[in-house]
């Protein structure tokens, strides 16, 4: 297990490192958010362990543009805030799990477990719902053992489904994971690509059951 930890006190960081070092994890510190934003971008991780208050970009932003830039690594929320809302907040922006501080340590290393058991942890790893299938090596995708050609975004709206099976997802978390801040989205954007994905996916094949379901008034769900 190779764990990044972004914590700006140098205290609790060092701590935390040597800590996993002990148990057999490979641990890398940044102390700012810009430095571990890059090093998350560019290094691979099983997990990644991340302060909210951090200088120079806060810990939701790093999770935020992770997570728009296609880097799936699990990330775990320290946060000295005990309030709900923070928390939902994270887990919105892509988090996988929280931890409120003061936390034990072996809390920690009990959810990092968890984290890493999570079937999304290789984000090489083929996805599989019904007879769908997407190979993120070789952005491939079939149904049936027969090829489906997508666009870019397509393919990107199809994988963010297929990570998250059985998970209503809604408008606003599609656009937060797929397109960029600065992407001119307009109130349908969503419902198009959806109905373009049904269109190559769902349409082709009418006597199996459709796998992109629409939740009326709450979002879309694969499978
Ligand atoms: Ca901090």
């Amino acid at each position: 297990m190779r764990v990044l930890v972004i914590e700006d006190e140098h205290r609790i960081a060092n701590t935390i490192k040597e800590g996993l070092e002990q148990e057999r994890y490979v641990v890398d510190v940044a102390y700012d958010g810009e430095e571990g934003y890059d090093l998350a971008a560019t290094e691979e991780y099983d997990a990644i362990v991340l302060d909210l208050m951090l200088p120079k970009k806060v810990g939701i932003d790093v999770c935020k543009d992770l997570r728009k830039d296609g880097i799936h690594t699990p990330i775990l929320i320290l946060t000295a805030k005990s309030m709900t809302k923070d928390k939902i907040i994270g887990l919105d922006s892509g988090a996988d799990d929280y931890l409120t501080k003061p936390f034990s340590f072996s809390e920690l290393v009990a959810r990092l477990r968890a984290l890493s058991r999570r079937p999304n942890k290789t984000v090489n790893e083929t996805l599989k719902v019904d007879d769908l299938t997407l190979d993120p090596r070789m952005c491939r995708v079939e149904r049936g053992g027969q090829e489906i050609e997508l666009t870019n975004k397509e393919y990107s709206l199809l994988e963010y489904l297929m990570r998250n099976p059985v998970t209503v997802l809604s408008k606003d978390q599609i656009i937060n994971n797929i397109w960029n801040y600065d992407a001119d989205i307009l109130p349908n954007t969503v419902e198009v690509y959806v109905k373009i994905l049904r269109s190559k996916i769902d349409k082709p094949f009418p006597k199996k059951d459709p796998l992109i379901n629409t939740v009326r008034g709450f979002g879309y769900k694969i499978g």
